[in-house]
């Protein structure tokens, strides 16, 4: 049987002259299963995000290719690559950047709906909205009129997750969406993401640079080092017992930054 989601021989070029052309992920591949959730760790620059926007769409890769629950993604039109951009949804690092600051809460969580067409009638975007809100535990009556600077930045990332739910993704790429928030509402964010796991089967592939959050939420991690993957396997084997020199330094390298922001 196939893979739920496979990678294979990924490449990505950034620049179109030749003194410009970097090669930021040079032959990538791993697969995962639904319902699994996938830590992607590695230095600055290594290459995490560009996996994560080339799996939502907002990059296309240079060379290879993705395949979800049996399709090849560069197989489909433009048309069915846009229907299909429902089912992988993101998270972001930043839900002060990446929410617009006009729009109230509820504008902002139907709008995927709208982009994308899923939902023509407004009654029933209301709907999923409530939905979405209720998933993310913030109360839809108390929520859905106010504006992002009226938000906590825990509430906020609350509503980047809700925005990334109301298209029923199969997949989420979360890149670094712990990052802004202090130690406790980093561990409510990761609950959260677990129940949306362990309730509806959303898999994720979650870029961080917190060693520690992987340990009680991701099935496997996945090393990146210079665009290359050079560790692979369960997380705790990974952290405790790490094949590749460069792991070790990584992983000794990222506790200690941690640490010191604990
Ligand atoms: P990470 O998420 O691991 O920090 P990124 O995927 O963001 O790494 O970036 C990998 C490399 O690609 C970096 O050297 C970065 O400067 C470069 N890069 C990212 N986006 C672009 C872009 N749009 N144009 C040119 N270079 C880019």
């Amino acid at each position: 049987m196939k893979p739920f989601v496979e990678l294979k021989g990924i490449m990505k070029v950034y620049g179109h002259s030749k003194s410009n052309k970097i090669a930021v992920l040079k032959d990538v591949s791993f697969s995962f299963e639904q319902g699994e959730i996938i830590g992607l760790i590695g230095a600055s620059g290594a290459g995490k995000s560009t996996i994560g926007k080339i799996l939502v769409g907002l990059e296309q890769q240079t060379k290879g290719s993705i395949t979800v629950d049996g399709i090849n993604l560069h197989t489909l039109s433009k048309k069915a690559r846009r229907q299909f951009a429902k089912n992988i949804a993101m998270i972001f690092q930043d839900p002060y950047e990446s929410l617009s600051s006009r729009m109230k809460i509820s504008q902002l969580i139907e709008e995927p709906l709208i982009i994308q067409k899923i939902e023509p009638d407004a009654k029933q975007r209301e709907q999923l909205v409530r939905e979405a809100l209720q998933v993310v535990s913030l109360d839809p009556d108390k929520y859905m009129t106010r504006y992002p600077h009226e938000l906590s930045g825990g509430e906020r990332q609350r509503v980047g997750v809700a925005r990334a739910f109301i298209t029923k993704p199969k997949i989420i790429v979360a890149d670094e969406p712990t990052s802004m928030l202090d130690t406790s509402l980093r561990l409510e964010l990761i609950q959260l993401l677990k129940s949306m796991n362990e309730q509806f089967g959303i898999s994720y592939v979650f870029v961080t640079h917190d060693i520690a959050l992987t340990k009680n939420f991701c099935d496997r991690i996945i090393v990146l080092h210079e665009g290359e993957i050079v560790d692979e396997g369960p997380t705790e084997q990974v952290i405790n017992e790490p094949t590749h020199p460069f792991t070790r330094a990584l992983i000794d390298a990222l506790l200690i930054l941690e640490g010191a922001k604990n």
